[in-house]
């Protein structure tokens, strides 16, 4: 659970490497104790952020506060913030548990006080009965439950991780993500996250950042990021979108000379271009035209993919290149038998159109 304390703030810091601006004027507020993501794609500046909240990087402009005093003149490691590198960076020939003391001793803790809080953290991250061995002897999960409790040992009030669950496969991916939330829930300290996975971010994070060149696109909770893509940008970054390009009407958007109605955006005049998006998950397929109020376009079945618990049906709709994806649960189309090559109305409702001008 997030509080709503402001723990570090960033203020307008910029970044350059020579012509490149890494990080372009962000500006954000990282919280007591939530799970904060910044997701973005490769190259949008995440890391270089969270470098320069580490001190390894400083900034050309602005400056980073942790409770209200400035943190830029502070080297790395006077920083009550540790960072969690992608790489775990371990030493392979320590066991588990000196790999977690060994920061504590450079600290010069009395023996009594090590022996306590590393018994801890091994015990919070699992770790117990594999305390004796070297990091050759663990499996990728394990290695990262390793680093997580070194860097957690020391009591950061912040923690950053890149790419946590990078070097995991998909399964693996999914049960550390859980688990990482529920280590932060435990520990209560604010974790910051960078990743590349959309769906590891709605997943975990209290709250997320969605960044494009080196600029914030898009600050929320997953849902309000994932229901209200601020921007083209996002709506497509986040998850899969369904976009018709019109004009701008008096209730929606003009696409093909059909209207397809949806809530405009502030000061928005008609008349212009504009998108409409939806979600796969918010089409329903329909026989008949609906007499309600529902928007509805003819469409074709192209191809219906299985996925397991979901299927994924891809439409044809005139004056549309791409085909529109609707994605209903496996019970729900089996009972309904939908063919390829069968024409249906593709309808969802207009609360669920997210019009953009960008
Ligand atoms: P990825 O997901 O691929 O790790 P990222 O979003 O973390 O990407 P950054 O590593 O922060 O992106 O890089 C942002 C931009 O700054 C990129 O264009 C990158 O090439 C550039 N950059 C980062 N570090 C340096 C550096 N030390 N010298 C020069 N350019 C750099």
């Amino acid at each position: 659970m997030s509080g709503q304390q402001g723990v570090i703030s960033i203020e307008s810091v910029t970044k350059r490497f020579g012509a490149v601006t890494a990080v372009d004027a962000v500006s954000l507020d990282l919280r007591e104790n939530e799970f904060f993501a910044l997701l973005g794609p490769s190259g949008c500046g995440k890391t270089t952020l969270l470098r320069i909240v580490a001190g390894f990087e400083t900034p050309d402009e602005g400056r980073v506060l942790l409770d209200g005093k400035d943190l830029t003149p502070l080297r790395p490691n006077r920083r009550p913030i540790n960072l969690m590198f992608q790489s775990y960076a371990l030493f392979p020939h320590m066991s588990v548990e000196k790999n977690v003391s060994y920061g504590l001793e450079m600290e010069g803790l009395s023996r009594a006080e090590i022996r306590k809080r590393v018994g801890e953290v091994l015990e919070m991250a699992q770790l117990e009965a594999l305390s004796k061995r070297r990091p050759d002897q663990l499996s990728g999960g394990q290695r990262q439950r390793v680093a997580l409790a070194r860097a957690l040992v020391k009591r950061p009030r912040v923690l950053l991780l890149d790419e946590p669950l990078g070097a995991l496969d998909k399964k693996l991916r999914e049960q550390m993500q859980l688990e990482l939330k529920r280590l932060q829930d435990e520990v209560g300290i604010t974790f910051v996250v960078v990743t590349h996975d959309q769906e590891e971010a709605l997943v975990m994070a209290d709250r997320l950042a969605v960044m494009e060149d080196g600029r914030v696109a898009q600050l929320g909770a997953p849902r309000e990021v994932y229901e209200q893509p601020a921007s083209r940008f996002v709506a497509g970054f986040i998850g899969v979108m369904n976009a018709f390009e019109g004009t701008l009407a008096e209730e929606g958007v003009s696409f093909g000379g059909q209207l397809l109605r949806g809530a405009l955006p502030g000061g928005a005049s008609p008349g212009k271009p504009a998108l409409l998006a939806v979600r796969p998950e918010r089409l329903e397929l329909l026989q008949e035209r609906p007499a309600d109020g529902r928007n509805a376009l003819p469409a074709k079945i192209r191809d219906i993919a299985y996925h397991g618990t979901d299927l994924n049906l891809h439409l044809t709709v005139e004056g549309k290149a791409e085909p529109v994806l609707a994605r209903q649960p496996a019970w729900a189309a089996e009972g309904a038998g939908w063919q390829a090559g069968q024409e249906v109305w593709c309808c969802w409702q207009p609360r669920h159109s997210r019009i953009l001008l960008d």
